[in-house]
């Protein structure tokens, strides 16, 4: 449910109500926008009279929200949510690329593809240290050791990394990582997503290979009903019919998941079509489509990556996708 505010609202009559939901047992998200100031009751709100409320002199509405996503809805927050990582921030209508292997191999390499990506306009760092592989005997990353050099990584070049958990024993590793990824595969584990709750760290979170957009909604909704709110969604190619493809774009998710949630949402193009020759034309379409960023990999030499090299760009092809795409973010800006 939420409770609409007259304009002008004093913060005493405010408090006032805040504090007669809160005796009653509700949750109270508020949420402050340009003009009114939204209340959103988190709770069984089904006993509850509308009427009643109403009679509070600075209440202005009160509607009851369908959708069983409360904290991640747009109708309890109507601005965009802009999630920001260092100098970086994700969402609020911005074009934020991040950019990296599909998985961290070698100081060497990492520190190469950090310097490059930087280079042509990457914001963050992605490298994956621990695998979610479809075979047990494919690398799985190098774990610790990854997540080290992710580290010296981010020391040499100043972007902000991103890497994938996979279980919460690794947690402890995650304390210098900047965003903390959440797998397609993992998207619905929901003990990971309760404990990611209890952090502060932004949180990129994939949808999974077979879910709707209500359950990416409702997994992030896991992770913000425990206290953290810096989720990032991430549509990245879901299971169809079509084989050509390593999965299929779903390019609706973008506006929908932006009519739906505040939160930003952004594509990988990569994960979602498997090919490098294909990542510039989905990244301008995600990008046209509304997307708040892009996850890009990029490989310094794609046919000799552990993992995923298909579908990982050269710096030199990154770089001309990145050009492209400031062209069209351009236009697409323009009055
Ligand atoms: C990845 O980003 O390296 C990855 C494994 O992605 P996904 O979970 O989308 O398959
Ligand atoms: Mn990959």
């Amino acid at each position: 449910m939420i409770v609409i505010l007259k304009e002008n609202t004093s913060a005493q009559a405010m408090e006032q109500v805040v504090g007669n939901f809160k005796s009653f047992g509700f949750d109270v998200h508020i949420s402050h926008g340009s003009t009114h100031t939204i209340l959103g009751l988190i709770g069984d709100t089904g006993k509850l009279d509308i009427d009643q409320i109403k009679m509070f002199e600075c209440v202005d509405d009160v509607k009851r929200i369908q959708e069983p996503f409360k904290n991640a809805n747009r109708k309890f927050h109507p601005l965009d949510t802009v999630v920001k990582v260092k100098d970086a921030v994700i969402g609020g209508g911005g074009m934020t690329v991040i950019a990296g292997p599909c998985s961290v191999e070698s100081e060497e390499q990492i520190i190469t593809v950090a310097r490059s990506v930087k280079a042509s306009g990457a914001k963050l760092l992605r490298g994956g240290a621990f695998k979610p592989r479809t075979s047990p005997y494919a690398f799985q990353g190098l774990r610790e050791e990854g997540i080290r050099l992710l580290l010296e990584a981010k020391k040499d070049t100043g972007l902000p990394i991103v890497t994938e958990i996979m279980d919460l024993s690794q947690l402890d590793l995650f304390t210098d990582v900047d965003v903390i990824q959440v797998g397609a595969r993992n998207m619905q584990n929901f003990e990971l997503l309760k404990q990611l709750g209890h952090t502060d760290k932004p949180i990129l979170l994939k949808r999974g290979l077979a879910n709707t957009y209500q359950e990416l909604l409702m997994s992030a909704e896991y992770i913000m009903a425990f206290g953290n709110e810096n989720v990032i969604l991430c549509e990245r190619g879901i299971r169809t019919f079509e084989n050509y493809t390593r999965n299929t774009l779903d390019i609706s998710a973008v506006p929908v998941l932006k009519k739906l949630s505040h939160l930003p949402v952004i594509v990988d193009p990569s994960h979602a079509v498997g090919f490098a020759e294909f990542v510039m034309p989905l990244s301008l379409a995600a990008i046209a489509a509304g997307a708040d960023g892009l996850i890009i990999e990029v490989h310094n030499n794609p046919s000799c990556a552990r993992c995923d090299g298909m579908q990982s760009l050269t710096p030199e092809a990154f770089d001309k996708t990145v050009k492209k795409l400031n062209r069209l973010k351009a236009a697409l800006t323009e009055d």
